[in-house]
């Protein structure tokens, strides 16, 4: 009996196992740090192996695959020693395809990808077809193939996920863009992070599909340098293109594998730029599986967005609480600052990962009337914006942010919770951070 070993025991760390049982293996589950009660009781109940809080290696270096979690860099020892004995360590997305024939629609990108996932899952269901969505987002993408029979998946990818694939290949691939993230798993080499997205078409062949986002210099740039066997489908807001998606006089206009689509901007119900981009992306990825112009469109009008993105929590005496906290970058926070068409107060900071905030410098001065610093360390923001806008104010709990901002804001004016930074000073997670916002709001 062939043996897997997996290595971190969460959400893909479990799914893996299960499918791995259910196809024959001898499955070993080992994680470093403590697996969550609930993921136990899953193994327990499949009677799978485990070890929390350490790695016995004895019962790893026997493997004959290995699934590795995303959150494990390369650089661990333990993976190096396994990739030195020549042993095959993947990612859930590569062990789980290779047990379902089912359609793939892969979307990865540094910004976006939740939000195209899920626009696109809408779009597929609401058109029929017979659907699931994993990835980072909800369930397991291996357990779904354990237990359910789809014909086609939507699937979030991280980069993290594309590094460990060798034949994963995706009918359907969408790069929503690429600014620099996660360089600390990269060797602070952007290019490596560039090359680990573009995996995600690495398999892929003349009958396959890249949607990506023409507007972004750093895909255009590696794609005229990297070329792809793929079909090159681009979206843009600035021009037309032969095939693909543009914008005409705020109306999308799609032309692709000959048939033609028109959306008035109007009709979205997420609001911002980057959200006709998502759409553009979305919508094409819905049509290369087939499903019908009309659905789509009709469709379109009712996806509702995904929680901590760009969300309106409430209206409070004229004015609007946005709650942006899954922005935790500054390509997110500028998409925010620049679809948001009304005064801002804005809260912002955390755990900055070496941010540079002059690309919103212009937004700042145009839109911003006050600056509520929101983190342990807010020198940074300080010093960046300081000169800048007159009102600044240092908060250390989102109680007391919002209070200020309540204080801070005028009728028709917008708060924007949108930090540009990680979330881990003072909350668990962006959720825990985007939760608390819409507390303390409600608590007005
Ligand atoms: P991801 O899953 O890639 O982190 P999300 O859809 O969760 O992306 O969005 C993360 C943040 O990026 C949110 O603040 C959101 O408003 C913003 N965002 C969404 N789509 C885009 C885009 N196409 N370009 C830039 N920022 C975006």
């Amino acid at each position: 009996m062939a043996r897997l070993v997996v290595l971190g025991g969460g959400e893909s760390g479990v799914g893996t196992a299960i499918l791995g049982l259910k196809k024959g293996f001898e499955v070993f589950v080992s994680d470093k740090g403590e697996i969550k009660d609930k993921y136990k009781e899953v193994l327990e109940h499949f009677g799978i192996e485990w070890e929390s809080g350490q790695h016995t290696e004895a019962k790893i270096l026997n493997a004959d695959m290995v699934m590795k979690s995303p959150g494990i860099p390369d650089k661990v020892p333990l993976i190096k020693e396994l990739v030195a004995k020549g042993i095959p360590v993947i990612s859930e997305i590569e062990f789980a395809s290779r047990y379902t024939d089912a359609t793939i629609i892969g979307i990865t990108g540094s910004n976006g990808k939740t939000t195209t996932t899920m626009m696109t899952y809408h779009l597929v269901k609401e058109g029929g077809l017979n659907a699931g969505m994993a990835g980072n987002i909800g369930d397991s993408y291996a357990k779904m193939v354990a237990e359910q029979d789809f014909d086609h998946y939507v699937l979030e990818i991280s980069s993290f996920q594309l590094d460990g694939i060798v034949d994963f290949k995706p009918h359907v691939a969408v790069i929503t863009n690429i600014t620099p993230d996660h360089l600390d798993r990269y060797e602070y080499k952007f290019e490596n992070y560039i090359a680990s997205k573009f995996r995600i078409a690495m398999n892929q062949d003349e009958q396959d599909y890249l949607i990506y986002d023409a507007d972004d210099e750093v895909l255009v740039d590696w794609l005229k340098k990297h070329p792809v066997r793929s079909k090159l489908i681009p979206f843009t807001l600035k021009g037309e293109v032969e095939e693909g998606a543009w914008l005409e006089n705020d109306t999308i206009k799609i032309k692709l594998e000959h048939k033609t689509l028109e959306m008035s901007t109007d009709i979205l119900a997420l609001e911002g730029q980057h959200n006709v981009k998502n759409t553009m992306a979305a919508s094409m990825a819905a049509l290369l599986v087939k499903v019908r112009k009309e659905t789509i469109r009709q469709s379109i009008q009712s996806f509702q967005g995904a929680p901590h993105r760009l969300e309106k929590v409430l209206k409070i005496n004229h004015v609007e609480y946005i709650n942006d906290s899954k922005a935790t970058n500054v390509n997110a926070t500028f998409y925010a600052l620049d679809g948001i068409k009304k005064p801002i107060v804005w809260i912002v900071g955390g755990v900055d990962k070496g941010n540079d905030y002059s690309e919103l410098m212009p937004l700042v001065r145009e839109k911003v009337k006050g600056i509520i610093c929101l983190g342990m360390d807010n020198s940074k923001l300080m010093d960046a914006f300081g000169n800048v806008i007159d009102l600044m104010i240092e908060t250390y709990s989102m109680e007391e942010a919002v209070k200020v901002a309540y204080k801070m804001a005028e009728r028709g004016d917008a708060v924007l919770l949108s930090p540009a930074c990680a979330s881990f000073d003072l909350f668990e997670n962006y959720e825990d951070r985007g939760n608390q916002f819409k507390n303390a709001v409600k608590n007005l």
